[in-house]
């Protein structure tokens, strides 16, 4: 008998809903503030900047369940369900008595998870009469993916890219422009905010901070523009969960139900994307499911980090979120996985950790490497360095279970392929790649809030 490999969902079984932990959360995230007078943020306050269902969806805590709306199934339709793999090479090239699955989140046009959420938001712009939008973008996946949804919708977009991952990654910005979208390398001289960071540090090769307050700044100077962000933010795992849902109907197809969930962490989309849908029966049936974000060691927000409230970016021009966070203007090191360099986590990712529902691994940028390559020889996948993340967090977990004895089920998602980051293989490959170890005097010396 052969053994199933993929386990897909047909179009009539593809979730009609999104998962919103919050309504189920024992103790809800603590709420977003107004930089200056300290009173939480209203729907209405979120609104100047983002589309309004989004912020609608934000600050809800009470409907588990909202509706995908028919247009946004209709896209999801072009690449949806993603496959569930059982990775049966790596559980053997491992020896490990584990049985290892992914979700591969990179089998769509533009090869990541951050799709799932750039389609709705720029949906929702547009039925709310919105003709342009901006963003940030890191390794270029979210800008990729909003400038590809802006055009399915037709909206016009601007995007701020972290220069060094420009410089890094350029055909990220071709894939854009190809789009339809005018890229600009963060932080440029087109905004103010842009202008003070180069004034204070002309060599600064920004950061998703940097990238943020440009993007913000242009949506709250120019009419009929909205603002969008790839992750961080609650609306953006609330449509991420997309992934966790069909994994939770693809994993009963393959008769099991995992024991650990594992996601590689930026600001926790697709780590909430996966691990949600799951932790709903954690805290609702009593499941014992063990929940990990494997963050980068350069960036390790979630297991060094303060909870406390914090700027989502550099200038300080967004709301102070309640989070885990190293600081606004904590600077990580120019690692590869583009994506985890953000100094905060999401606001209910911070309370779920404080409340003990999950935890977070540092994993050295070297390991990740030897990690990803390892599932590439195995599965014949090359990964996002994100991704490999949580491939090397999986393959500690396995040789645990090899230690052990244990047949754990393993969940965990592959959130995009590395096709554009061949760069960094190459210099992997040939021994130019380090790992970057942050010092408690590093930390110590980062800004949270507005001292
Ligand atoms: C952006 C990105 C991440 C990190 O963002 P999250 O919001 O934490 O998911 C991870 N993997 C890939 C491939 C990405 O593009």
């Amino acid at each position: 008998m052969t053994k199933q490999k993929r386990f897909m969902l047909t179009e009539s079984e593809l979730p009609t809903q999104w998962y919103n932990i919050q309504a189920d959360m024992p103790n809800k995230p603590l709420p977003p503030l107004h930089p200056a007078t300290r009173q939480p943020l209203g729907v209405e306050d979120l609104a100047h900047i983002f589309p309004l269902e989004c912020c609608k969806q934000e600050l809800n805590t009470t409907d588990s369940f909202i509706d995908i709306p028919e247009e946004v199934l209709e896209k999801y339709k072009f690449y949806r369900s993603t496959p569930l793999v059982r990775a049966y090479e790596l559980e053997k090239a491992l020896g490990t008595p584990a049985h290892i699955y992914f979700k591969n989140e990179s089998v769509n046009p533009l090869g990541s998870h951050k799709i799932n959420s750039a389609l709705p938001q720029c949906y929702y712009a547009k039925q709310e009469g919105t003709t342009n939008v901006t963003t940030e973008t890191g390794a270029g996946q979210w800008g990729a993916a909003l400038s590809y949804a802006a055009s399915v919708f037709g909206l016009e977009a601007a995007v701020y890219q972290v220069k060094i991952s420009m410089q890094q990654k350029p055909y990220r910005s071709s894939i854009m422009r190809t789009f339809g979208a005018t890229v600009e390398g963060s932080p440029s001289m087109s905004t103010r905010a842009g202008k003070d960071i180069i004034t204070k540090n002309p060599m600064h090769m920004g950061s998703l901070g940097t990238a943020i307050s440009e993007a913000v700044e242009l949506a709250m100077t120019t009419p009929g523009c909205k603002y969008t962000l790839g992750s961080v933010l609650n609306h953006v795992a609330i449509h991420q969960s997309i992934i966790g849902l069909e994994a939770e109907k693809q994993m009963e197809k393959a008769g099991e139900y995992p024991d650990t969930v594992i996601a590689c962490f930026g600001g926790g989309s697709n780590f909430g994307g996966i691990a949600f849908p799951f932790m709903r029966h954690n805290i609702l049936d009593g499941k014992n499911t063990e929940f990990i974000a494997a963050e980068p060691e350069s960036c390790p927000k979630l297991t060094r980090g303060k909870f406390d409230y914090d700027f989502g970016d550099e200038a300080g021009l967004t709301p102070l979120l309640p989070m885990y966070t190293l600081g606004h203007d904590f600077r990580p090191a120019n690692i590869h996985a583009g994506g985890l360099r953000y100094h905060g986590a999401g606001m209910i990712v911070s309370q779920l950790i404080k409340d003990g529902y999950m935890h977070g691994v540092d994993i050295p940028q070297l390991e990740t490497f030897e990690a990803g390559i390892l599932f590439a020889r195995t599965e014949g996948i090359i990964p996002a360095p994100e991704s490999s993340h949580a491939i090397a967090a999986t393959i500690r977990e396995a040789l645990k279970c090899k230690q052990t004895g244990e047949e754990k089920v393993i969940l965990f998602n592959l959130s995009g392929h590395g096709l554009i980051d061949m760069t960094a293989y190459d210099q992997y490959i040939n021994g130019d790649l380090m790992n970057y170890q942050v010092t408690d005097e590093d930390i110590a010396k980062n800004h949270i809030g507005t001292v």
